[in-house]
């Protein structure tokens, strides 16, 4: 047995066996990533996918994914990839590619406008080992780095990461501990103080998708802007108004088709209230 201290599951991984997030084993007696290098999706997406809209506008960023996740949304849009029977099926046939493949791929698209190299899809963070060694050659080579996250994971990991990652846009996906705890399988405490340290040293946009009676209230979204408009930088100063969030529309999807996607006004009249407090509020899948 080994324990896993990456977030805050610290699951303990029986030799061969996976952790709760099926991107983790145990190899004598040590916790490594079972997921490292083993591709799932590789495209050359518009920044603005990301989403990242203050983060280089216009250009294009080759966009690399692998399995596993730690959280257990019932809306995710990937979960093929992510927590479903399907992601074991992906992660026996995920190929392998090595750091250096992938930089050097980014590198010959650089003619059809990308910038670097971001990791997503599924989340980075439970092989952060495969983003840390890839993104350490990117940024040798001049490449930008990006990475989708949860934000969930213990510090550490955050702090290796840091130096070699350029922008990130991290989910804030609502503002109640029993939403993360209940519905997300996850842990808001952990998520902020991800967001508390990543805002000081890397460029940072946060994601919020409003799902209909979870976190579709004018008070929700009132407190959870104000957090971000209260966030500092390394010298203490106040620099969360200019945080960028994204606002963004649920469907129904997965194990959540109980509900109607999120009424286009209501997004609309929550990023009116995060803008309240916030300079850079766009809405998404309106
Ligand atoms: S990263 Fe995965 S294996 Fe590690 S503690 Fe979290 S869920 Fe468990």
């Amino acid at each position: 047995m080994a324990e896993c201290k990456v977030c805050f599951r610290h699951c303990n991984i029986k030799e061969g066996g996976l952790g709760f997030c099926g991107a983790r084993t145990a190899r004598n007696g040590q916790v490594e990533a079972f997921n490292y290098g083993r591709v799932t999706g590789l495209a050359l997406d518009p920044i603005e996918k990301k989403p990242l809209a203050r983060f280089f506008p216009g250009s294009m960023i080759l966009s690399a994914g692998s399995f596993g996740c730690n959280l257990r949304c019932p809306f995710c849009q990937n979960y093929d990839i992510s927590w479903s029977e399907e992601a074991k099926r992906y992660a026996e046939k995920a190929e392998t590619v090595s750091p250096e493949a992938l930089v050097s791929l980014a590198e010959q698209t650089r003619s059809r406008g990308n910038i670097g190299i971001a990791f997503t899809y599924n989340e980075p963070l439970v092989g952060y080992e495969f983003v840390l060694d890839t993104a350490k050659l990117a940024k040798d080579r001049g490449l930008k780095t990006v990475m989708v996250t949860n934000g969930t994971a213990e510090l550490w990991v955050l702090e290796e990461l840091l130096p070699y990652i350029d922008a990130m846009n991290v989910d804030l996906k609502g503002f109640s501990e029993s939403y993360y705890s209940d519905v997300l399988g996850g842990d808001l405490d952990m998520v902020k103080a991800f967001i508390s340290r990543a805002v000081q040293l890397s460029h940072v946009e946060l994601t919020t998708l409003i799902v209909p009676g979870e976190n579709d209230t004018e008070e929700e979204m009132r407190q959870l802007s104000s957090w971000i408009a209260g966030l500092r930088n390394e010298k203490g100063e106040c620099v969360g108004s200019t945080v960028p969030l994204h606002v963004s529309r649920f469907f129904p999807t997965f194990m959540m088709q109980d509900r109607a996607a999120t009424d286009v006004a209501l997004v609309y009249k929550l990023a009116e209230i995060a803008r309240e407090r916030l300079r850079f509020v766009y809405t998404g899948n309106c």
